[in-house]
């Protein structure tokens, strides 16, 4: 399955608050997914994550690069 940073993903296990869906933050070996729900942050493996997604909820398109760029150059200027 091909999961990207952003996507926001449905899994078939709930979060104890109540939510199933969770944001992606970092792919990779380990998946680092976020709670839409409270907001907590897990690492899961790679292939345990892609067990439990039950549908891509959300993704955004074409973009992955372009925001990180955008921050970090923000940030970059306010700091010089
Ligand atoms: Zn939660």
């Amino acid at each position: 399955m091909d999961i990207q940073v952003g996507d926001i993903l449905k899994m078939k296990k709930q979060h104890p608050c109540g939510s199933s869906e969770w944001k992606v933050l970092r792919v990779g070996a380990d998946f680092r997914l976020k709670c839409m729900g409270c907001g907590h942050q897990i690492m899961i493996a790679r292939r345990q994550a892609e067990k439990n997604i039950k549908a891509i909820v959300e993704r955004v398109g074409g973009i992955s690069e372009k925001p990180l760029a955008d921050h970090s150059r923000l940030c970059y200027d306010k700091d010089s």
